[in-house]
């Protein structure tokens, strides 16, 4: 999930949205293509959602030698395939960040062989996990995108916590094609139920999550893996982009919230990457990444206790799982790292019912997962009740900042507040419930 966008409030200008994209693009609410080029080869650009006359504009993300350096909005949609004109929009917009990357690496826009895409060897197994709902269509597509992607030792789970024959026959057909996918059901619901039955299933070393309606970059697993030769580092997030912005849904879940935390790498610890900025640092775990592009090292998460049942889609909180397991991580002494190298697309809901329900489902994650620090941690809990009417004036702040040029509809902002009102009393619902199952087994 992603939180509420009050975290970072340094972040949010007239220019860029939560999930750092430029805000203009939202000034309207048509189609705009969303696509990718690496300058290397700018004549190259990779569009990612369906090309159709519909689009009004364009969003390419700009990469040099695989390294993300950030988004342009192209007006014209036709400038994406003239290169000169592409090259020159990209250096006015993202020079800086251009020269940046050639210092950092050593190496010229030319240069083929650059460092920077050269993930360092980690040596062990890993395990993919993605938990579906009957999702097939979105489900195929995820492991299209998997299936090339090679490691020496690597497993493929596919969790299904709504158990159909359908997504069975699926998995089977894939699983002859390619013995490294497999099947498991689950029917308890909840996707910290199926994150951690996937777990339970595999001795891999590092277990990587991500959700069907997702699609990864080629270089996605490599550079989500690469920060674990660091031996501190107990997990791991990467960069997710919109793969679509076709609908109002669509754009207006980008422009509100996003999965993207930007094209810096960082780190965060309680030693020496303390974001002490941050407010309620390491508890407001969305600036962190985002469940469904996210890897831990699995003896790590499973002395930690695995993800959070009372919490996470398909349980009474409804979310929160993913950011609450890595502000944990943390808090037990490891560290995380949010490699933007490590990329991959998500399909945000196309309806405004589903955008709705998702509003609201955070809202609710957010404050459950708030409850959860105060109640478990008590050297916190003072600083997150002072910190709270702090956190609800900047929430207001970036929200009408963030949305100058479009303004979400109050409708939205109620709804996402009426589930962070509800969360705190949903958690403890879902807590009680959660034991209720544990004590009848
Ligand atoms: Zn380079």
């Amino acid at each position: 999930m992603t939180v509420p966008a009050a975290q970072a409030p340094a972040r949010f200008n007239d220019q860029l949205t939560p999930g750092f994209l430029p805000a203009s693009t939202f000034a309207h609410m048509e189609s705009t293509a969303v696509g990718m080029v690496d300058l290397e080869d700018p004549e190259r650009a990779s569009v990612m959602s369906t090309a159709h006359s519909r689009n009004r504009d364009a969003l390419l993300l700009i990469r040099l030698h695989g390294d993300p350096l950030g988004v342009v909005h192209v007006s014209d949609e036709r400038v994406v395939g003239r290169g000169d004109d592409l090259v020159s929009l990209i250096h006015q917009q993202l020079g800086e960040r251009v020269s940046a990357h050639c210092r950092r690496f050593g190496c010229q826009v030319s240069d083929p062989g650059c460092r920077g895409n050269l993930a360092p060897h980690v040596p062990g197994s890993v395990a993919v996990i993605i938990s579906t709902v009957g999702r097939e269509r979105t489900l195929d597509r995820c492991l299209r995108s998997l299936a090339p992607l090679a490691h020496e030792r690597l497993e493929i789970i596919v969790v299904d916590n709504r158990p159909a024959a359908s997504t069975r026959q699926l998995i089977s057909s894939w699983s002859t094609r390619d013995e490294r996918i497999r099947y498991v059901s689950e029917p308890r619901p909840g996707l910290a139920i199926a994150r951690n039955r996937g777990v339970a299933e595999t001795d891999a070393d590092i277990v990587a999550f991500t959700d069907d309606d997702v699609v990864v970059d080629d270089g996605w697993l490599r550079w989500l893996n690469a920060p674990f030769a660091d031996p501190e580092v107990t997990v791991v997030a990467g960069l997710v982009m919109p793969l679509e912005l076709e609908t109002v849904a669509q754009k207006r879940f980008e422009q509100y919230a996003g999965f993207g935390k930007g094209f810096d790498h960082r780190c965060y610890d309680l030693r020496l990457h303390r974001a002490d900025d941050r407010l309620l640092y390491p508890y407001w775990g969305g600036m962190f990444g985002a469940g469904n592009s996210m890897a831990f090292r699995r003896a790590e998460l499973v002395a930690s206790g695995g993800f959070d049942p009372s919490l996470g889609a398909g349980s009474i909180a409804q979310s929160g799982e993913d950011i609450d397991a890595m502000s944990w991580a943390i808090l037990r002494g490891g560290r995380l790292v949010y490699e933007p190298r490590s990329l991959c697309w998500h399909e945000h809901r196309r309806d405004e019912d589903a955008l709705r329900d998702q509003l609201f489902s955070y809202g609710v994650g957010f404050t459950a997962v708030l409850t959860k620090a105060i109640t478990h941690d008590r050297r916190f809990a003072g600083a997150i009740v002072r910190s709270i009417p702090v956190a609800w004036r900047l929430r207001h702040r970036a929200a009408l900042q963030a949305n100058s040029s479009a303004v979400l509809p109050a409708e939205l902002r109620r709804i996402e507040r009426s589930g962070m009102l509800r969360g705190p009393l949903l958690y403890a619902k879902s807590l009680l419930a959660i034991r209720r199952v544990g004590r009848a087994r």
